[in-house]
């Protein structure tokens, strides 16, 4: 007979990981490669260093190795907010009275509020080992730009995010915490660049997306010495670096005998999902085991459940090699009254292949039943959390209502990615009763789909 598993599990610091987990060494099936989007040929290493550090574009092309060790540098600064918690969510359980065992593994123990600390933190480190001197992001809501300022701060580089400019409007406190870290935070467009200056130009008082963003921070980082760009989701360097999730949950129950039935994580690029899921996956795909594997999406957002799976530029402004991935199209924007994160237009090209070779399940959830599932969280487990983490857990309670109604002893594990103090003007929405849903329409969808590049690659479809 297996202990009874206590309310939270630590694993030691001995205990951490040594070693991130390569789930492509164990795919049945790679995903198809990056492409050139002006030749149409594969990326090789030569195109992605002069954006990427080394050592990233390495692990971003390894397909071999299942174990890749994780330099003592980085072990150092994970145990800064490593290992995290994997709690049985008891009192979740018993407002349920489900016969399911609920389990979640937090990310949100670190002044980042979330898990891309840990990516961040590698690509830094790999950074500073390469000599560089400064390293430039884009930030949406401020969650990634935060953890590589605190990554930054610790391994002593310059950073400059470019901050989407409605963002940094909306959520200055965000701002401050990377100022806090010796970040530069630049309100995006920007006069700083070309890519900014011409949006500007064109678009006198925009609030900025995401996308020129991206291209604002690649043309500083391509046209400043010792610099590289840095990314904190969608790409494969980005889940093994995440891997450490899903390393540290497994051990964690494996002391206890307890292997999940179900495994949940929200979706965003795939990041925080693909490292949850990842060495299970990888035993997945040995068959020895039968875990069904969810990610799930906003119904506002839903690349998986609606998307297309072609090739298709990685921002909006189509300046990024081409990625054969799930996509609502580099063009698709959510709908405006969607406050709850996720707003990627496309998907992780590991995550997608996975998904169309049936070995994930996805399921696309509305906001205000997402934000039903994050208060009745608060209330029985104490931690508010991120509107994109209440995903997670909106599906982790249908899936114990399920096992309630039809007598199953499941065990579910999920990923709690973050803390959601940075996002209080949702849950006001929510508070006040003015949150609603939108899910996009076919029509609205197709004006996506026209963003879709026509070449080569997807048949010039
Ligand atoms: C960024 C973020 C996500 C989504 O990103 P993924 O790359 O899909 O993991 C989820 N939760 C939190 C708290 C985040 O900050």
């Amino acid at each position: 007979m297996a202990k009874q598993i206590p309310y939270k599990v630590y694993l030691t610091e001995e205990e951490m990981p040594e070693a991130w987990y390569n789930v492509k060494a164990r795919m049945k099936t790679q995903h198809a490669p990056f492409l050139n989007p002006a030749t149409q040929k594969p990326c090789g290493k030569s195109d992605l260093t002069p954006v990427f550090c080394e050592e990233c574009v390495e692990q971003e092309l390894n397909e071999k190795d299942e174990y890749i060790e994780i330099p003592e540098e980085i072990r150092s600064f994970y145990k800064t907010f490593r290992p995290s918690p994997l709690v049985r969510a008891y009192f979740l359980e018993r407002a349920l009275s489900t016969p399911a065992e609920i389990y979640y593994k937090f990310e949100g123990n670190n002044t980042s509020g979330s898990h891309k600390l840990n990516s961040a933190a590698a690509q830094a480190y790999y950074a500073k080992k390469q000599g560089l001197t400064s390293i430039t992001t884009e930030t949406g809501a401020g969650q990634w730009g935060t953890a590589l300022a605190m990554a930054a701060a610790f391994f002593g580089l310059k950073l400059d995010v470019y901050m989407v400019k409605i963002s940094s409007e909306q959520k200055p406190y965000r701002k401050e915490v990377m100022r806090t870290y010796g970040a530069n935070v630049v309100p995006s467009p920007s006069d700083t660049t070309e890519a900014g200056r011409r949006i500007l130009a064109q678009f006198l008082g925009t609030g900025g997306s995401l996308g020129c963003a991206i291209s604002e921070a690649v043309e500083k980082a391509v046209t400043t010495e010792n610099c590289r760009y840095v990314l904190g989701s969608v790409l494969d360097h980005v889940l093994l670096h995440q891997s450490v999730i899903g390393l540290e949950s497994k051990l964690a129950l494996e002391k206890y005998g307890i292997t999940p039935d179900i495994i949940i994580g929200c979706v965003g690029g795939g990041s925080n999902f693909g490292g949850l899921i990842a060495p299970f996956m990888g035993e997945r795909l040995q068959g020895k085991n039968e875990i069904e594997f969810i990610g799930v999406e906003p119904a506002s957002c839903p690349s998986l459940t609606r998307g297309k799976f072609v090739y298709d530029f990685c921002d909006s402004a189509k300046t990024t090699p081409l990625a054969k991935m799930y996509t609502l199209g580099c063009g698709f924007m959510p709908s405006p009254n969607h406050a709850g994160g996720l707003r990627y237009h496309g998907m992780s090209p590991i995550v997608s292949q996975l998904y169309h070779d049936g070995y994930i399940r996805a399921v696309a959830a509305e906001q205000t039943k997402v934000f039903d599932a994050a208060v009745t969280f608060a209330k029985c487990e104490g931690i508010l959390p991120a509107p994109e983490s209440a995903h997670a857990i909106r599906v982790a309670i249908d899936e114990a209502l399920a096992c309630k109604r039809e007598g199953k002893k499941k065990r579910i594990l999920f990923g709690l990615t973050g803390t959601g103090y940075f996002d209080l003007s949702a849950y006001k929405q929510y508070n006040d009763g003015t949150m609603t849903d939108r899910i996009p329409t076919d029509a609205d969808l197709k004006r996506g789909f026209d963003t879709i590049p026509r070449c080569p690659a997807n048949g010039n479809l």
